[in-house]
């Protein structure tokens, strides 16, 4: 299934996962927190992810990284600083590519990708995101019997999307407002076609916190 599509058939099921309790209520920070969580999905990336780690302590900012297993794997200590800078880490999955596979692998490519991520920063890690998004029934009874905290969003910075520009991104993840959970990516798994690269993200970002601290909304790592 082509990737867009596949974010989308995501999103119709999560709407109906979050109303029947399968998964952690998108907007748990609740609309009194004067806060809005941003989140960095498929690093850790040497290429991009210190950009965003420059980018997010010159504005005082904190932030959620899901991180990929391979990836934390392949760049520890780049996953170690991220930890250090005082940002929240949790896992993505080990290889980003379980479409299409079962439940059981499913939950395996999770699991492991779960442990790489707690081998490396050596302690017991709880937050946890679907890559995509995506949470089919077969998964949802095992994800419930794991002690994760699955975090999806509510705001989509759509930095992912075929053509996005700074701009784009910028006024997508901009209009933010409190409670909410924004989807951003430091790295890209399964970049589609003309997928913009991560410089147009990071170029984005300085306008959407200073946007944020205009709007006394502060940044907060999820829990
Ligand atoms: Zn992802």
């Amino acid at each position: 299934m082509e990737l867009l599509e596949r974010v989308r058939r995501a999103a119709r099921w999560r709407a109906y996962l979050v109303r029947a309790g399968a998964v952690r209520a998108p907007r748990a920070l609740g609309p009194g927190a004067a806060a809005v969580a941003l989140t960095f999905d498929d690093g850790p990336e040497p290429e991009s992810t210190p950009e965003v780690l420059d980018v997010l302590a010159r504005h005082g900012a904190t932030a959620t990284f899901f991180c990929v297993g391979h990836r934390a794997r392949s760049h520890p200590e780049l996953l170690r600083r991220v930890e250090a800078e005082g940002h929240a880490i949790g896992s993505h999955s080990l290889t980003h590519r379980v479409s299409g596979l079962g439940p059981r692998a499913v939950l395996a490519d999770f699991d492991e990708g779960h442990s790489a991520v707690e081998e490396v920063l050596g302690r017991p890690v709880r937050l946890f995101r679907p890559p995509h998004g995506n949470l089919d029934w077969g998964v949802v009874p095992g994800l419930r019997a794991r002690p994760f905290r699955t975090w999806l969003w509510t705001v989509d910075s759509g930095d992912y999307e075929p053509g996005a520009t700074t701009e784009s991104i910028a006024r997508r993840a901009g209009a933010a407002t409190a409670g909410d959970v924004v989807l951003m990516h430091d790295a890209l798994e399964e970049a589609a076609p003309g997928a913009p690269p991560r410089t147009t993200m990071v170029d984005a970002l300085p306008e959407v916190l200073e946007g944020l601290r205009a709007r006394g909304l502060r940044t907060v790592a999820l829990q």
